[in-house]
């Protein structure tokens, strides 16, 4: 798989479908791909940008160079709430009067992301010295990801879809797939006849997306994400088209690879834990990361890796490889008593 040489966008992708690129400045990601659908009165967005001007600039010069511009869009379907995905979606309601269609699970997010993120700031105070992060420190984390709020302009969606629903847009029927894991109610959109998937973030050709424990997602995201990446398996796809990075054809063998990096990960937080009790800021400070050093990541990539390793180490208990408890508000994982070194 490699990377193909840089296109003009709006790229076609195929007769009624196109293929945009907006800039995330100052990011490691580049720029985030939407896709513009031509349907029979009017075109559908999928996903938007950050609210900032260059993005915005971005977005509106290739709507205008695709011949659609805002005057022609009627909808903004949107995979997950990220501000790369869903920054602009209240620039594009207020240009385009278009509808915007959400996740369920994700509009539940919105107003405390953010609306109103104080009762989410507390919570995340709690939350960070409970998975043993220094007192010290907690403060500069707990902030960290306020900045990332003004590239937002929330707005509610019109409609939500629970997943199953099916899209009759021009030529095409989607199938709205929903696969938590990323985002809680992360989707993706299945064209069964013309062979090709919009992943979002889901699966992407290099990047693995990260998958997080936070306030906001509780339980098991890294067991949600694989059986979410387990509902791809199978499908009879010619052309993946992912939210960010370029567009590939090997969905199945991208699907091993994810897999495998994930078992990977696994094991070497199991071998960073030395058989001991460690919390989850002690063994995110432990383990590698393909972005540089624990203590060379920003506040906001610190507080990342502990929401992923988090999302490990909680799916080791539920998979019974690990057990937790807390001591002193602190929470711990450790091996299961009989493996105890
Ligand atoms: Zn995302
Ligand atoms: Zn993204």
């Amino acid at each position: 798989m490699t990377a193909p040489v840089d296109t003009r966008h709006p790229l076609q992708i195929m007769d009624g479908l196109l293929q945009l690129k907006v800039p995330i400045p100052n990011n490691p990601l580049g720029w985030v791909l939407p896709y513009l659908i031509e349907g029979r009165d009017g075109w559908t967005l999928v996903d938007s940008g950050w609210n900032v001007p260059e993005a915005a600039d971005a977005l509106e010069q290739q709507l205008n160079d695709a011949g659609v511009g805002y005057g022609r869009l009627k909808t903004l379907l949107v995979t997950h709430i990220h501000p790369d995905h869903y920054g602009l979606a209240g620039v594009v309601k207020q240009r385009s009067g278009a509808r915007i269609i959400i996740h369920q699970r994700e509009r539940d997010m919105i107003r405390s992301r953010y609306k109103n993120p104080e009762q989410l700031l507390a919570t995340m105070g709690d939350w960070l010295v409970m998975h043993g992060v220094p007192r010290a420190q907690v403060q500069d984390l707990q902030t960290s990801a306020m900045p990332v709020r003004g590239y937002v302009d929330a707005v509610q969606p019109d409609e939500v879809v629970w997943g199953g629903e099916r899209l009759d847009i021009g030529r095409f029927l989607f199938e709205v797939l929903w696969t938590p894991g990323h985002s809680p109610g992360h989707i993706c959109f299945l064209e069964r006849d013309e062979r090709f998937i919009l992943t979002g973030d889901h699966v992407l050709p290099t990047i693995t997306p990260n998958v997080s424990l936070h306030p906001q997602q509780q339980g098991n995201p890294l067991g949600d994400y694989i059986a979410s990446l387990e509902r791809l398996e199978g499908l009879d796809v010619r052309t993946v088209l992912p939210a960010h990075e370029y567009t590939f054809d090997d969905l199945h063998g991208r699907l091993r690879g994810i897999e495998h990096h994930h078992d990977e990960r696994l094991q070497e937080m199991l071998d960073v834990m030395g058989g001991r009790p460690r919390t989850a800021y002690e063994v995110a400070k432990g383990v590698k990361w393909a972005t540089g050093s624990f203590d060379s990541f920003s506040f906001w990539m610190q507080r990342a890796a502990i929401g992923e390793t988090l999302a490990h180490l909680e799916y080791m208990v539920i998979e019974d490889r690990l057990q937790k408890f807390l001591e002193d508000g602190v929470q711990y994982y450790a091996p299961p008593d009989g493996d105890r070194a």
